[in-house]
């Protein structure tokens, strides 16, 4: 299922003392079946962007096409429902959204609003705790007594729970330790490659873009400025020079090592911030 948007632009609170614009004229392809970070600093407008991507927001101009659905400014509640089913959004910070008095409720439910048979709820939420590394009888537990780390990855399965086309990740270990990071930072990677998931990382890790990603999407001032795969992307440091974005120093380093320079006195060590 490929997402495109053309000419897109959108302004909060138009016509009001308020307004702002944050994105202008973007024109992007995500491909079915891929897996794309989207990147860019802070206020580039990559969070308005993937609100786009299930219809959360509408365009204030142009078109964004979800497989078959196209949504503009007109387009009507009910013709976003199976965008809304298909298009899963694990947001920043995903365990504010929780709130049922179980685990298990919590999981459960999006599915039995979206019409699944309660039984059927169940198991794709037990076999999604597990699949997430939840230890035995959180299901019960109130997601309130549980760890940080533990709360995300319910709310990860609350939205997995949905069974979702596409995936998109808005900066989903912000905030864990470097080990729950690579452990959720992989199981993306697997449930893309072993779901066959659409998968879209928004990020501001260049880094987690080298190690993941297929393709690339650069935010700037809320217009796309770049796009291709990650080789292209990095292969052209004049231009990310422009966005004041660097080449990720994994792909630098490696690029050194290919080039015969031998290992640098000390590997580069990945960092929350990079
Ligand atoms: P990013 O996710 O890349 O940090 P955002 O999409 O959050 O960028 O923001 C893009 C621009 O839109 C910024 O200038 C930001 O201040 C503004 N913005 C974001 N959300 C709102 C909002 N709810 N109301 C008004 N302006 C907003």
């Amino acid at each position: 299922m490929d997402i495109t948007l053309e000419r897109v632009g959108y302004t909060y609170a138009a016509g009001t003392p308020f307004q702002k614009r944050a994105l202008e004229d973007v024109n992007i392809r995500i491909p079915s079946g891929s897996y794309t970070a989207i990147i860019g600093h802070t206020g580039s407008g990559k969070s308005t962007l993937l609100q786009h991507l299930n219809a959360l927001l509408k365009p204030t101009e142009g078109v964004v096409r979800v497989g078959d659905t196209e949504i503009t400014r007109q387009t009507k509640g009910k013709q976003l429902r199976p965008v809304r089913r298909k298009v899963g959004i694990v947001f920043q910070f995903p365990e504010h959204q929780l709130f049922e008095e179980t685990v298990l409720k919590d999981v459960m439910f999006g599915p039995l609003n979206f019409g699944v048979p309660e039984e059927q709820a169940r198991a794709r939420a037990l076999e999604l705790l597990g699949l997430l590394g939840l230890p035995e009888g959180t299901a019960e537990k109130s997601p309130f007594d549980l760890s940080g780390g533990q709360m995300r990855r319910v709310a990860i399965a609350g939205v997995l729970a949905m069974d979702p086309d596409v995936l998109v990740l808005d900066e989903p270990t912000a905030g864990l330790d470097p080990s729950g990071r690579n452990e959720i930072m992989d199981l993306f990677r697997r449930l893309h490659d072993e779901r066959d998931m659409t998968t879209i990382l928004v990020t501001h890790s260049m880094e987690d873009a080298a190690r993941y990603a297929d393709h690339m999407i650069v935010m700037h001032g809320g217009t796309d400025v770049m796009q291709g795969p990650p080789e292209e992307v990095f292969g052209d440091e004049e231009r990310l020079a422009r966005w004041r974005l660097g080449v990720p120093r994994t792909v630098a380093f490696q690029r050194e090592f290919e080039r015969g320079a031998g290992l640098p006195p000390s590997p580069p060590r990945l960092t929350e911030e990079q």
